[in-house]
């Protein structure tokens, strides 16, 4: 299976936090993302895993990206700004804004905040030296090429056939679900049903397929005063409160159930 973590701050799924300055973030984010990394490698340390990063945080902490690939996980891009990117203009912005990290550390995977991108994202990452994307969701299994990129999406169960047509946006919402698409690859999913989402996992890969999945780093390694300093924003979005809930259990099981790749890997191997 394919394990990916999107490295975000713990106040990332809301949206009340999108236009402050990035040094008022940093304080909201407390050292928790800096803190939380180190615990999380060793969590993940007899695997390969996808970490994408939101790119402000490497301003923050200078060190989390080579930390990262010291660990022998690959390291992805989850947008320099945790905020909707849905105009060519913002997503160019974004780009921009982190190419000198991003090249660094020869950055070649792309996570869309919220799984929630547009079609003409795909030109603009193959501009910027992407060879693949985890931008939306659909069937696990589904393997699109878009540009010279490749898109590989979250993971989906469909329980009424397979959708005819897959292009961005594809995100979580009322549309896919009423489709009869099982987002199981998302942490709101594994939080709500972990043992059902265990079993979905173990399914796929015996037929042969290899699914998606995303964990954030404040499902495994809590914040302090968690999830009480969440509280205003599950109160105005109460569709959030599954990603306060730890994951850690669930991460282990995985551990111990599954072999695991990076996604970078597996694409080079399917291409070889
Ligand atoms: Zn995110």
């Amino acid at each position: 299976m394919l394990l990916t973590i999107d490295y975000e701050s713990w106040f990332a799924p809301s949206r009340r936090y999108d236009n402050l300055t990035s040094a008022e973030r940093r304080e909201l984010d407390d050292n928790f993302s800096q803190n939380a990394l180190e615990p999380l490698l060793e969590r993940l340390k007899d695997v390969r895993t996808s970490i994408y990063l939101v790119g402000e945080m490497v301003a923050w902490y200078p060190d989390l990206p080579q930390k990262i690939s010291n660990a022998g996980h690959e390291v992805g891009f989850h947008c320099q700004v945790h905020r909707p990117l849905t105009t060519v203009a913002d997503i160019e912005y974004d780009l921009q804004k982190s190419i000198n990290w991003r090249t660094k550390y020869n950055v070649r995977g792309f996570r869309a905040p919220m799984i929630n991108t547009i079609e003409a994202v795909y030109p603009i990452l193959e501009q910027n030296n992407f060879i693949y994307s985890s931008s939306l969701y659909a069937p696990t299994g589904t393997v699109l090429q878009k540009s010279n990129v490749w898109e590989l999406p979250v993971s989906t169960f469909p329980l009424l056939g397979h959708p005819k047509t897959i292009h961005a946006p594809r995100r979580m919402n009322l549309p896919l679900v009423i489709g009869g698409e099982f987002p199981y690859g998302s942490s709101m999913m594994s939080g709500l049903f972990p043992h059902l989402v265990f079993k979905i996992i173990e399914r796929e890969l015996k037929a042969g397929l290899s699914p998606v999945i995303f964990l954030h780093p404040y499902e495994i390694i809590p914040p302090q005063h968690w999830p009480s300093r969440f509280a205003r924003d599950l109160l105005a979005n109460p569709l959030l409160y599954p990603f306060t809930l730890s994951k850690s259990a669930f991460l282990n099981n995985l551990l111990r159930s599954f072999p695991i790749s990076t996604i970078a890997d597996y694409i080079i191997e399917s291409n070889q």
